[in-house]
């Protein structure tokens, strides 16, 4: 994953880079470096394992002078995550120096390679191969360095950002992008480059989202140049940038997982605005509309997504098979994409990813579209690789995610799959009008009631502290809250570090209940909704074995409340809609116990926010 910067201009660039890596620290934090050119052409890398905070201490007595710098903070793929492999890597004469976001698949044949022709190499990295080999083609090509990009790129198998300095040319940055997201700002005189646009927010509102296999010469006093690395010439579409920087900071909260959660009223506020239409009794999303025909002559829908993506496309399916009566199937990308599955032309393939940059799901629509498939996407960030690729598609629009765990881009894009199977219902005369209708009001008025259900949350904070210390927890619901279990529980280990595990509740008897004993706490969902006697005798089950019952709840309810442990309510909804509130419960729960546990809980160890690596 990793997060790229750069900056050449007029300002000293050290404190461009460092800000601009603590934006982009949720990208990775195993190790952070800063490359920069000083004004004696001195090209000084230095770096430095765990996080950003670690490479400002160790270069408080160094030279971090000059006004051209690339920085990275890495989420290792090759090689451990230690100093020696942090980025940036210098290339054999130290002429050069590189970061990367991406994998060279074919690092190993190109190391030999150069190996051969004398070059040595000091990290175990793949990112470390690509320099060598830029600086070979560079010597024996006798080229630029833009050429030598260019001739060397052509000879990767992999994705990659990159930005390349040349301590002989202090004056100009060369980066390229095959899969991995790069953005660069155009400021007066200057111009930053990064992985997303947050680190350049501040200082200028003039991006260009560099395409695939485009590389773009960044120099002082020219406008920037983008050639393809076959060394197409491509005219830079400068567009303006919708993002604001107070959407960046914490605004008082003591983790931006806690922000986002509380924002949720908000973000689906905005999610919903000018789609869901109270009076005018209708629901409008453009990219259903514009394609009408391929929803409504869908043979099939195919859903695919990672992680806490995949859980809201398992909500969709109950809602698009009540409602649509289209069939849904729900795919990991990843296992989608090497599975030689079947696509047929009249399949709609919906893809998933709040970053709209998740390598696995880029690839799964890849595939899918060369079958003739159309794809529609569901994604947060404008502008990247996802919705580009795509066919149509609807954004979340929830601004910045930075908490890892993903909270308030789960219930938008949860709400935007239920506006379009709504939407394919309607159009299709699958779904009652009054039932429609009902619906569409009480979507209006979810974001009330998820503000309701913060009035516990001093209550959660306090009950959680009871169970840090679980090794195990076990989450159960059924029917639309399948999926919420499985959400909940991936919750809870993402950052307290607490196994845990999701089922359908009924599935419980077919293994799971041998782990239950007093020890376990097992979180129910069970709303008042088509299966709560059911969820009713599991947690019969789950008491005569002494389980610890934290259960979900409609207000009101007295019968699950009076068998249960801890009892969360949550305001009466429509089935469908039941996912949107049963959800903030559980993300306040693993907030809370793994701040009780003295957890990293915007970094969690091992994670990082945007998947853009296999
Ligand atoms: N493959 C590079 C490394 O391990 C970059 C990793 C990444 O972008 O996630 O250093």
């Amino acid at each position: 994953m990793c997060g790229i910067v750069g900056y050449i201009g007029n300002r000293e660039a050290y404190p461009v880079l460092m800000k601009g890596l603590h934006r982009l620290e949720y990208r990775g934090y195993d190790s952070a470096g800063v490359a920069l050119i000083n004004t004696n052409g001195q090209l000084n890398v230095y770096k430095a394992k765990g996080k950003v905070a670690e490479l400002e201490a160790f270069v408080t007595d160094k030279d971090v002078s000059g006004s051209i710098g690339i920085a990275h903070t890495r989420w290792a793929t090759h090689g451990e995550p230690n100093q020696v492999n942090a980025h940036p890597h210098y290339s054999e004469s130290e002429q050069l120096a590189i970061i990367h976001n991406g994998i060279i698949e074919n690092y190993a044949v190109l190391k030999e390679g150069l190996m051969k022709h004398g070059y040595n190499f000091r990290s175990t990295t793949d990112t470390e191969v690509l320099i060598q080999l830029i600086e070979y083609t560079k010597h024996t090509s006798q080229v630029d360095l833009p050429t030598a990009v260019q001739l060397a790129l052509n000879q990767v198998v992999g994705a990659y950002a990159i930005a390349v300095l040349d301590r002989q040319n202090p004056n100009m940055i060369v980066a390229a992008r095959k899969g991995s997201p790069l953005v660069v700002g155009v400021g007066e005189g200057e111009f930053f480059l990064a992985s997303d646009a947050t680190p350049i927010v501040e200082y200028t509102n003039k991006v260009i989202y560099v395409g695939d296999e485009e590389v773009v010469v960044l120099e002082r006093g020219k406008e920037p140049s983008i050639t393809t690395i076959t060394n197409v010439k491509k005219t830079p579409e400068i567009q303006k940038l919708e993002l604001t920087l107070n959407q960046l900071e914490k605004g008082g909260y003591p983790h931006f997982m806690l922000k986002e959660i509380f924002e949720q009223p908000q973000t689906l506020r905005t999610s919903m605005k000018g789609r869901v239409n109270v009076d005018a009794n209708n629901i409008a999303l453009s990219g259903f509309i514009d394609n009408r025909e391929r929803f409504l002559n869908a043979k099939r829908i195919i859903i695919t997504a990672c992680g806490t993506s995949w859980h809201a496309g398992l909500i969709a399916m109950y809602a698009i098979e009540e409602f649509a009566r289209i069939p849904v199937e729900v795919e990991y990308s990843s296992e989608f994409r090497y599975r030689k599955p079947v696509i047929h032309k009249d399949d709609v393939v919906i893809a998933i990813s709040q970053s709209g940059e998740t390598a696995d799901t880029l690839a799964a629509i890849q595939l899918a579209k060369e079958a003739g498939a159309f794809i529609f996407s569901i994604c947060n960030v404008v502008g990247a690789s996802i919705p580009r690729i795509s066919d149509s598609g609807c954004y979340t629009h929830v601004g910045p995610e930075i908490g890892v765990a993903s909270t308030k881009a789960f219930t938008a894009q949860v709400t935007a799959l239920t506006m379009l199977a709504l939407c394919i219902g309607r159009e299709k005369g699958t779904i009652a009008k009054e039932q429609y209708l009902r619906i569409l009001k009480e979507l209006d008025n979810i974001p009330e009631k998820i503000s309701k259900i913060f009035h516990q949350n001093d209550r959660i904070a306090d009950f959680a502290k009871i169970f840090t210390y679980a090794q195990n927890f076990i989450y159960l619901g059924r029917g639309y809250n399948h999926p919420v279990a499985l959400e909940g529980a991936l919750k809870l280990k993402e950052i307290s570090y607490i196994h845990a595990e999701g089922y359908p509740a009924a599935e419980m008897k077919h293994g799971p209940i041998a782990l239950i004993s007093q020890e376990m706490p097992v979180v129910v969902i069970a709303p008042n909704c088509g299966t709560y006697e059911k969820i009713v005798s599991n947690i019969q089950e789950i008491k005569a074995r002494e389980g610890k019952v934290i259960a979900i709840v409609t207000e009101g309810d007295t019968i699950v409340s009076n068998m249960s442990n801890f009892c969360i309510t949550v305001p009466e909804t429509e089935e469908c809609l039941t996912p949107l509130l049963t959800v903030i419960p559980l993300q306040l729960l693993a907030y809370h116990i793994a701040v009780a546990k003295d957890r990293d809980v915007d970094q969690p160890r091992n994670l990082a926010k945007s998947v853009t690596v296999e």
